[in-house]
């Protein structure tokens, strides 16, 4: 045991009960036969400690070996391993297994929080459940809420292809829909069940059972294999009197208790509300008592799935002579859903138009609005500012409140009301007034349940993690010995206790996975936080931003006899910071100024930019104590003056003096178009750069469909420039030479757009390469060959360097290659065969 002690130090591994542990349970975890498998399962890259010296690689190996789930054949048969939902209200997703078969049940989201600026919805870690993909067999899917289905678009694309999704008729009415908005509707793979009816998943037969809840159609699930019986709530309560006469299954659940049932997963949302539920035929009762009173126009506010409050909703206004009418487009979703599985209140096409609102008296009319949270965009919130067309508040209005407020909503729907009052509206809301009623079982109803089913094991689920631990309590107090409260990503293994002497004492903790959430904007953007720049969002929102664009004017004199300063044109734009009146952004510029002036002559744009930023960080920093963001261009703009000076130079004047700060000044400037590259005074680095600039430079233009050709790309061309940079090096005649390369470099400088290759040029080329082919065999020397090239050209004509020749005939090949793949491009392509000529010929094939 002691060398075991070592090992569960050396990881994250923890097991509840380790003294405990039974001898199979030890050898499944570090016997590798049982782990075969589980080196295909986890490609994932996880955390590892680094541990250093001889003894590193061996505690690696353990430790891989323990990242590993459970896998094989050993060790407890029933698995668990919830992806979402537990520790946090919303996002329930869990994986339930028998060994390493799979089945997902659920696949919801979660909605953002306050800090989460832009983030419509919060995905499970789909990265895992793909990596998982191949042990996941198929999906079941509890009822048709968004924290059950909402993540479906993007959990099914994640799974294998074939994987089916199960769901009742109600919820799977839902689904489709959104499947078919995503985009990726396959029927077939769509199942529906029915309660009571078994079906098989993956390694499970499944019992849909059926549950009460605040949207139709909802089960609980018993999972079957033969290592035991799984029982997982979905969301619950217990309603005496369901509006569609679908009783809660007691007697389902007292069978079950019979049979034994190993695991039980319970909604644990609200286990801190003491007592039970209320009926929705209460609800029903209280929204007719206000209906009927209402001398003017009433107006009700609810959650749109709940289509069991829109039938009550409709049966008041059949009992009152009103016409409902549906405001926020949610609510016909709902309702179309309920119709097409025949499970609506109404049809749908009776509902009022709201263009047609005005046409009733309004004691003829029921408006039924969502946005029951205030949501920004919802018609209510938009009519409290007076600014919704479809709805105008007045002050004969009776608005009725049936829902509740989301915890974290409550500033946000207070202020709603406020501004509701103030339009003189009545509100009715609260407690006392009954008119709403939770879908989510109370303290009562689940120590009964937890009573009559009397499982060996008990995990509680969906909810805050203080939720978990207060239902476990209420598992404990019903007498149930094995209890466990887990995160998502922690993995629960699971045995039947057959008789006393068999198996475990309870759960074992097989595992941790570091699950990450994801975010989607409501459009395209979907990925982690960091990809969403989460973090970056909230950060410019509270401390700022500020952007400083400099023009740079170098003095004009590059060996800095004259002057030694640098000046800049400056401008600087902010948001989110507060200025002082301007005083802030007056100490922004004189402190930019002074940064600017400090740097060093040929200092490079990069540098400028980073002494910049952090200056003004610290000028923000010290006058009101934000940290904005700060973002700094510069650019320069002396290149054309530069440009012509150093020609003139290497034409002859200062001949002798072309030395390498004029080559630092010149490849700095051409390294302007990527801010990141690095100033580096290392020489045959400068020219190597130098020579790929040039390169870059050369805007040829073949024809139309080669304007995107990059350059510079292939690791000949990459070759072939270290080569010449060596040469360039070593030759004696080094000035001769460099004027050459920076002849190129001013000449396209100069002359930009205008100097595109000509079709006869680019024939020209091909030909002049061709003739010298065999000798372009030899790695060596090849930049001497391509002035060769440049020579014949000239006698020819045609003034191209040596640089400009090989960045060509470099986009050549590469056209070439893609042309040899696609005969579209082949065929309109003219110098196919001429480079084809070149490329084919014997001698190439060793390149
Ligand atoms: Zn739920
Ligand atoms: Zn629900």
């Amino acid at each position: 045991m002691a060398s075991l002690n070592v090992l569960y130090s050396v990881c994250n591994f923890r097991l509840q009960r380790r003294p405990n542990l039974p001898n199979n349970f030890i050898s499944c975890c570090f016997g590798p036969p049982a782990l075969a498998k589980g080196a295909q399962g986890s490609k994932s890259p996880r955390k590892r400690s680094r541990t250093d010296g001889a003894g590193k690689s061996m505690e690696d190996s353990i430790q891989r070996k323990l990242e590993q789930f459970y896998e094989g054949s050993n060790g407890p048969p029933i698995r668990v391993l919830p992806i979402g939902g537990l520790g946090e209200i919303g996002m329930n997703c869990m994986l339930v297994g028998n060994y390493d078969r799979y089945i997902l049940i659920d696949a919801g989201v979660m909605f953002p929080d306050y800090d989460e600026l832009g983030v419509q919805k919060i995905i499970p870690d789909t990265s895992f459940i793909q990596r998982w993909s191949h042990k996941i067999e198929a999906v079941v899917i509890t009822h048709g809420h968004e924290d059950h289905i909402g993540a479906l678009p993007w959990v099914i694309p994640a799974l294998d292809s074939h994987a089916p999704v199960y769901a009742s008729s109600f919820t799977m009415e839902l689904i489709k829909k959104r499947l078919k908005e995503s985009g990726i509707f396959i029927p077939s793979r769509l199942k529906v069940f029915k309660c009571r009816k078994k079906f098989l998943a993956g390694p499970f037969e499944v019992e849909p059972l059926r549950v009460t809840h605040s949207i139709p159609d909802c089960c609980g699930l018993v999972l079957r294999c033969k290592d035991g019986t799984i029982f997982h709530t979905g969301d619950w309560k217990i309603d005496e009197s369901p509006l569609d006469g679908n009783v809660f299954d007691r007697e389902a659940l007292e069978e079950l208790s019979k049979e034994g049932v190993t695991l039980m997963m319970s909604d644990s949302t609200n286990v801190l509300s003491p007592g039970r539920t209320l009926s929705e035929a209460i609800v029903a009762e209280s929204l007719l008592r206000h209906i009927s009173s209402a001398k003017g126009r009433v107006i009700t506010t609810q959650f749109a799935s709940n289509i069991h409050r829109i039938g009550s909703v409709k049966a008041a206004a059949d009992l009152t002579g009103r016409k409902l009418v549906f405001v926020g487009m949610s609510l016909r979703t709902y309702l179309d859903a309920a119709f097409r599985d025949g499970k609506a209140p109404m049809d749908p096409s009776t509902l009022v138009k709201v263009e047609e609102i005005d046409a009733y008296p309004p004691n003829g009319l029921l408006i039924v609005t969502t946005g029951s949270q205030a949501e920004p965009r919802a018609a209510l919130n938009l009519a409290s500012f007076g600014g919704s067309h479809s709805l105008k508040l007045t002050k004969d209005d009776v608005i009725l409140y049936s829902a509740k407020v989301i915890p974290g909503n409550e500033t946000r729907v207070m202020k709603m009301f406020n501004r509701i009052s103030d339009l003189g509206s009545t509100v009715v809301m609260g407690k006392n007034e009954l008119l709403h009623t939770s879908g989510h079982g109370y303290r009562d109803e689940l120590e009964e349940v937890l009573r009559i089913v009397k499982p060996q094991h008990f995990l509680p689920i969906h909810g805050e993690l203080l939720f978990l631990k207060e239902h476990e309590l209420v598992g404990k107090s019903t007498g149930i010995k094995h209890t466990a409260v887990i995160k998502n990503g922690e993995m629960l293994g699971v045995s039947h206790l057959r008789n006393r002497r068999v198996l475990s004492n309870g759960f074992a903790l097989l595992g941790k996975e570091d699950l990450q959430l994801m975010y989607s904007d409501g459009d395209k953007a979907f990925g982690t936080s960091a990809e969403l720049c989460i973090d970056e969002r909230l950060r410019i929102a509270f401390d700022g931003i500020i952007i400083v664009c400099m023009e740079i004017l170098r003095p004009q004199s590059i060996n800095g006899s004259s002057q030694t300063c640098l000046k800049g044109k400056i401008r600087i734009s902010t948001r989110c910071l507060w200025l002082d009146k301007g005083k802030l952004l007056d100490a922004l510029y004189k402190a930019a100024h002074a940064a600017l002036s400090s740097c060093p002559v040929n200092c490079p744009l990069v540098h400028m930019e980073r002494i910049v930023a952090e200056v003004l960080r610290k000028v923000v920093r010290k006058y009101c104590s934000r940290r904005p963001e700060v973002i700094a261009i510069a650019v320069e703009n002396t290149v054309g003056v530069l440009s012509e000076e150093l020609r003139e130079r290497i034409a002859g004047k200062t001949h002798d003096n072309f030395d390498l700060s004029s080559i630092n000044q010149l490849s700095d400037m051409h390294m302007r178009k990527d801010s990141s590259s690095r100033f580096d005074e290392d020489a045959p680095d400068i020219m190597r750069k130098l020579l790929e600039a040039g390169a870059e430079d050369d805007d040829f233009d073949v024809e139309k469909s080669d304007a995107e050709v990059s350059l510079s790309e292939s690791e000949d061309l990459e070759v072939e420039n270290i080569s010449s940079v060596e040469h360039l090096a070593s030759s004696k005649a080094s000035g001769r030479e460099l004027m050459k390369v920076s002849e190129a470099k001013t000449g396209s400088l100069k002359s930009g757009k205008r100097n595109k290759w000509k079709p006869e040029e680019i024939k020209r080329l091909i030909k002049e390469r061709g003739d010298l082919n065999n000798r372009f065999q030899t790695v060596r020397g090849r930049m001497a060959l391509w002035e060769e090239v440049s020579s014949s050209m000239s006698s020819h004509g045609i003034i191209r360097t040596p640089a400009q020749c090989k960045s060509l005939w470099a986009s050549l090949v590469q056209k070439y290659e893609e042309s040899r793949k696609d005969e579209k491009i082949r065929k309109s392509w003219p110098y196919f065969s001429a480079v084809d000529k070149i490329l084919s010929a014997p001698q190439t094939a060793a390149k």
